[in-house]
């Protein structure tokens, strides 16, 4: 037991990224001892409330309406490009803020769908996000598609053999997440990619949960199209909009479907007819949702200097301390754990499993640990690791151990 506090203290000594946590608003304030839920919910920063203030004092109030014209109008392509050259791997011109992980689902899939009609089929794995999986369902009675099912092995995920086995002549699309929410599987995506591409389908990747905690190659992956959201590791705040990503060659192919005045060429002139507007920008709607969007300026300048690949080491010592003391306390108690031990196919959260974590989840809430509960029987660990130390990862499971002992 000993040995195993001294090691979350070593750990926190020497880790190059733990000043950033005091960069975080009140991470030990409040009645939160252990927050493990970096993977649903990001913290906020310091620099985003005093950012927000600024933003409605001097841009709101000060330029109204104005404000459009000043760079409203250019954020979602500006902040996307940061985005993409920060935490995608994505060059300038392909990525945008906007709408919600789901709508976007709609927008690309249904955009990627309607290029060939002589492929009617999308192949996804039944362990996928719901919405994502929802949303193809829609997609698919819509369009008279034909859903191709992967079963997925729970613990770990998509293989790229098991895509090799459905894919062909007839699949438009093939989509998965890129780390799956429940296991924490990271998917082979370059390889999957290219097993699709072979048979001339393209491919679309969920990077909810690995966006601002494991490095993203989207340009050199050949990835088509991607989405994902910007409140759990990017830290944008509840219901802060996503993001989409559509490859620079498919955007003059590729339509998506709800052609609003913000996606049109020429917002401003109320045109009579619909004509997309060139690159990124057609992928937007309707107005943007700046207000939600000032706090990533603040979190991309965070990300952009801790650096991926640290917050990527930092994350994986972080899990690996998480089985180590699970291994520890937990299994005695018939925890089981449900996440790849292989650092190099494990995401940036560890999911425990076992009958009746759910009646555990009150007594750690009113301890002050807030882990993330996913039915029917896991217990999610996500630690953000700019915001995570590894004492709070020790305060946390002991905690857990202490109530399964009662
Ligand atoms: C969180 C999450 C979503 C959320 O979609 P919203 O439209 O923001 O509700 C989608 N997919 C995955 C894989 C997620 O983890």
């Amino acid at each position: 037991m000993i040995d195993l506090i001294a090691r979350a203290a070593a750990l926190d000594s020497a880790d190059p990224l733990a000043g950033y946590r005091e960069q975080f608003l009140a991470p030990d304030d409040f009645d939160v001892v252990s927050y493990l839920d970096g993977n649903s919910l990001g913290r906020p920063l310091i620099a985003t409330a005093a950012l927000m203030e600024r933003f409605i004092r001097e841009q709101w109030a000060g330029r109204l309406i104005r404000g459009w014209t000043d760079s409203w109008m250019e954020w979602p392509i500006q902040l996307g490009d940061r985005l993409g050259s920060v935490a995608l791997g994505a060059a300038a011109g392909q990525v945008v803020i906007g709408d919600s992980t789901t709508v976007l689902i709609y927008k690309l899939a249904r955009a990627a769908v309607s290029v060939d009609g002589r492929r009617n089929r999308v192949v996804l794995d039944t362990d996928n996000f719901p919405t994502d999986r929802y949303v193809l369902e829609g997609i698919a009675a819509e369009r008279d598609l034909e859903l191709v099912w992967i079963e997925t092995d729970p613990v770990t995920g998509i293989h790229p053999g098991q895509v090799a086995e459905v894919v062909d002549e007839r699949t438009a699309l093939v989509l998965f997440s890129h780390v799956a929410y429940r296991s924490g599987w990271l998917a082979d995506v370059a390889e999957i990619n290219r097993i699709a591409h072979a048979a001339g389908a393209l491919t679309m990747w969920d990077l909810c949960h690995s966006v601002g905690s494991v490095p993203i190659e989207l340009d050199n992956w050949g990835v088509d199209l991607a989405v994902g959201c910007t409140y759990k590791y990017l830290n944008g705040g509840p219901g802060a909009p996503a993001f989409a990503y559509l490859r620079e060659g498919l955007q003059d192919t590729l339509r998506q479907p709800i052609q609003g005045w913000m996606g049109h060429r020429a917002s401003f002139e109320m045109g009579p007819g619909y004509e997309p507007a060139p690159g990124s920008r057609a992928l937007l709607s309707g107005t943007p949702a700046i207000l939600a969007m000032v706090p990533l300026h603040a979190n991309l300048d965070m990300l952009a200097a801790a650096g991926i690949e640290a917050v990527r080491a930092k994350s994986l010592l972080l899990t690996a301390y998480a089985l180590d003391l699970a291994d520890e306390w937990l299994t005695p108690f018939g925890v089981e754990v449900v996440s790849p031990r292989d650092p190099g196919r494990r995401g940036g959260h560890v999911t425990l499993r076992r009958d009746g974590f759910e009646a555990l989840l009150d007594p750690l809430w009113a301890e002050g640990v807030i882990p993330d509960y996913r039915r029917p029987d896991g217990l999610r660990i996500g630690p953000a690791p700019l915001s995570t130390s590894f004492g709070e990862v020790y305060r946390g499971l002991s905690t857990l151990r202490d109530l399964l002992a009662k």
